[in-house]
């Protein structure tokens, strides 16, 4: 058989392992059935592993041969959303849900897992990284580079289901792919008092509404147009009563960028904005500015690989053109350490209800997908370990 036939003859079992994972998710850093379920299916591989840092398990696969290693990863994680969709292997847990794909990835890469264990007769070493908390700052990936799994490796991959592409197609960038997504909170400090004597207080609403009109202005005006940049205010927070100047609001937002010389500028700005306007009006900002997950920026010969790898599996049609997405990834901190590239599959069919953005309460994937990732991360891997030392 060739690896297409692996890929797709492994189709039942990778549907139930999606299924099982998704009835039963859990939130990041609390993967522990998560965990022990991956841990379980590596022993039945046979397949060694070790647990480095969280609920993160990280199995390697040796080839016959010496050779490079490549690392390839997978997370584990989900969301705090109340699912509505009404299959059988909806989520068992109130209030958790795989809304993400994750639960997709993790059965992508134990199918991954199996037929290398079936067939090791390659050179090098596949290390297999199942990794915990993506969704939920700091993240896993860091902990798990403190912890030296990227070490001894050479190149490193992932891919991510995309419900806005569809079923046999994928997407991916050389270069910047992924935001950076960096939170920050500002508490505007005035003076409270009677809402009839504003003269004798200072108002902290009436500075954060300008504040939060300004912050509007470091997009437009301080960043170059032709770089992408977000700053948005989610929440804002100020009053106990109608009558009553209220002495504090609170101001959080996020900030997203694709290079880290923008990403500063940002930080910059919006610190400087917020405190000029807060004093313009008599009223100081606190501000922090929390550091979030850097860009996820794709080095160019994996990037490659990749696309050679969706050719032989998805065909000559398998591209679909697609731009930078200012979410965050935590895999960008992989990318930091090892060259590697983060590869977007299509996992949309409308006909089977995938067609709901990330992160909905009624997401789901198309199945069919599954086999399709375990067939591109093989080729990719082999590939790479194959190349000989042309890294
Ligand atoms: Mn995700």
């Amino acid at each position: 058989m060739d690896l297409k036939e692996r890929a797709q003859a492994l189709a039942p079992d990778l549907v139930a392992w999606r299924r099982h994972l998704h009835a039963h998710p859990e939130l990041s850093f609390q993967e522990n059935e998560t965990s022990r379920y991956i841990q379980e299916h590596l022993r039945r591989f046979g397949i060694p592993f070790t647990l480095p840092a969280g609920t993160a398990v990280v199995g390697v696969v040796e080839g016959r041969r010496p050779g490079r290693t490549v690392a390839i990863r997978a997370d584990i994680d989900a969301l705090p959303i109340e699912e509505e969709n009404t299959f059988p292997f909806r989520s068992t847990r109130p209030g958790v849900m795989h809304a993400c794909g994750h639960d997709g990835h993790t059965a992508i890469l134990l199918g991954v897992a199996r037929l290398l264990a079936e067939n090791p007769d390659f050179p090098g070493r596949v290390k297999l990284i199942f990794q915990h908390g993506e969704e939920t700052p700091p993240g896993g990936a860091q902990a798990l580079v403190a912890a030296g799994v990227l070490a001894d490796v050479d190149h490193v991959l992932g891919l991510h289901l995309m419900s806005h592409i569809p079923t046999g197609k994928a997407a991916i960038l050389t270069g910047p792919q992924m935001a950076s997504a960096d939170n920050f909170t500002a508490r505007i400090v005035g003076q409270g008092g009677h809402g009839a004597s504003p003269h004798e207080a200072v108002d902290s609403i009436v500075a954060a509404a300008a504040a939060v009109m300004n912050l509007q202005t470091v997009v437009s005006r301080r960043v170059d147009p032709l770089l992408p940049a977000v700053v948005t205010v989610g929440r804002f927070h100020a009053g106990t009563a109608a009558n009553v100047i209220a002495p504090v609001a609170v101001l959080e937002g996020t900030i997203r960028a694709l290079d880290e010389e923008t990403r500063r500028l940002l930080h910059a700005e919006v610190r400087r904005v917020l405190e000029a306007t807060a004093g313009a009006y008599g009223a100081r900002a606190e501000v922090e500015i929390e550091g979030g997950y850097p860009p996820l920026v794709n080095h160019p010969h994996e990037a490659e690989v990749f696309r050679a790898a969706c050719r032989e599996a998805l065909g000559p049609d398998w591209n679909h053109p697609s731009r930078p997405f200012m979410g965050g990834e935590d895999f960008a901190y992989y990318l930091r350490e090892r060259p590697g590239a983060f590869l977007f599959l299509g996992c949309r069919n409308e006909a089977k209800g995938a067609c709901w953005p990330h992160h909905h309460p009624r997401f789901t994937i198309d199945e069919d997908a599954l086999p399709l990732g375990v067939e591109i991360l093989m080729r990719a891997a082999l590939r790479l370990l194959t190349a000989g030392t042309s890294g």
